[in-house]
């Protein structure tokens, strides 16, 4: 198996496994395998004891944003940005004394 193909394989098995998700029914423990659909409520009739699974999957954005949201999270984008900014004006200054 070549590199390329090996890689293939792994993105293959890698978005089986994200796009699903397993989970045991609240009342008997089943297994239950639901598709992942962001952002979306679905209704999963466990096929065991029959009963109904509401399962929700917050929107990875939303989840971003409510990370950001937080002092902590405002605080990680300031240093980012500032540690963007100064790496700018750092390689443009030295740019220009450079010529
Ligand atoms: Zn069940």
């Amino acid at each position: 198996m070549n590199p390329i193909e090996r890689f293939k394989a792994h993105w293959k098995e890698t978005k089986k496994n994200v796009s699903h998700k397993i989970f045991p029914c609240p009342s008997c423990r089943q297994q239950l395998r639901v598709p992942v659909r962001f952002g979306k409520k679905l209704l999963v009739h466990c096929p065991k004891c029959r009963a109904q699974v509401q399962v929700q999957f917050p929107h990875p954005l939303a989840q971003l944003k409510q990370a950001l949201i937080t002092p902590q999270g405002i605080k990680r984008v300031v240093i980012t940005l500032v540690i963007i900014i100064v790496l700018i004006t750092w390689v443009t200054w030295y740019r220009n004394i450079g010529v």
